[in-house]
């Protein structure tokens, strides 16, 4: 049975979509087999439009030997998420074309790291909050473009075996935390109404710049108001994985209160008295920052 959002959200498709309008779930099965042999093989990768997640950053940065930001500024594009400028990136194409970046001769030059749009693909996901739940929960449908041949291949399998196949599984699984914050400062909660350039600037940078993220937890600013001991910073220093994870649960904090990380007890103390001190320096003539480390 469909839920109440997809009906909404289907019934808005136009008719030309290339959607299918049935509402799948993990057991359901679809056709399709995808290729080296096939005729369309690297067709999709020659029209794309894909949103970057902080895990696919994670993957191709480690894979180009580059840091998050470099990634970014060479391989994506930033565009608004909502109408509060929520920041989003998408992969960059080939200079007048809208053909991938990665994707040469020989096919996709990133393949064991390729995004998760790249992955799911023929098959679209959204999350939705269905009516009386709190829960988030995951809705699979087909997306059938007259150039994929994927479909008319002799293959069925259930929408679970698919995305083992591709992968999606690891890659929802770590920007889980993710999307519940993305979907949580689109529908409101306690930060209703346009997000700071604060937030904005916090939500980027524990969104999409895991290295910038990784110096952050140890400048002075961030150690007056956490309580982590060194060998917590350290093991977060050593591993991007846990790092990412610990990113989204410091934006959960800082943007909803969600208070899992511990805070000193004199944080408030510590900040009142570092932004004084910068004041001073900065009145006195002295070159100094606006205190920009400080995570409030
Ligand atoms: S990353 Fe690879 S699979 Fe994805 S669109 Fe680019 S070339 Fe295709
Ligand atoms: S079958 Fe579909 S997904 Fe696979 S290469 Fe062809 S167009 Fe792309």
């Amino acid at each position: 049975m469909a839920s109440d959002d997809f009906i909404k959200i289907r019934d808005e498709i136009p008719f030309t979509t290339p959607v299918q309008p049935v509402e799948l779930g993990l057991d359901d099965e679809i056709r399709f087999h995808c290729h080296k042999g096939i005729a369309c093989f690297n067709a999709c990768c020659r029209n794309i439009d894909i949103q970057i997640t902080p895990y696919d950053i994670l993957r191709l940065k480690r894979r180009l030997g580059i840091d998050s930001s470099d990634f970014v500024a060479r391989y994506t594009t930033p565009f608004a998420m909502d109408h509060h400028n929520m920041p989003g990136l998408k992969m960059n194409t080939k200079p007048g074309t809208s053909e991938c970046v990665f994707l040469t001769e020989g096919g996709c030059s990133v393949y064991e790291d390729r995004p998760a749009a790249c992955r799911y693909y023929a098959l679209g996901s959204m999350g939705v909050r269905k009516k009386d739940s709190p829960e988030v929960e995951d809705i699979f449908f087909l997306v059938k473009e007259e150039h994929c041949l994927g479909h008319d291949e002799p293959r069925t399998l259930t929408v679970r075996e698919y995305r083992m196949e591709q992968g999606c599984d690891e890659y929802d699984e770590k920007n889980r935390a993710w999307r519940d914050v993305v979907l949580k400062k689109r529908s409101g909660g306690p930060t209703v109404g346009a997000p700071t350039e604060r937030s904005l600037q916090l939500f980027d940078m524990c969104s999409y710049d895991i290295d910038s993220f990784r110096e952050f937890i140890q400048t002075e600013g961030f150690d007056d108001v956490f309580d982590l001991d060194a060998s917590t910073i350290q093991e977060l220093i050593d591993d991007e994985e846990r790092l990412l994870q610990f990113a989204f649960r410091f934006l959960k904090q800082v943007l909803f209160g969600e208070r899992t990380i511990p805070v000193k007890s004199d944080a408030k103390e510590k900040r009142l008295s570092r932004r004084r001190g910068l004041r001073a320096r900065s009145k006195a003539g002295g070159n100094v920052g606006s205190g920009s480390d400080s995570p409030s």
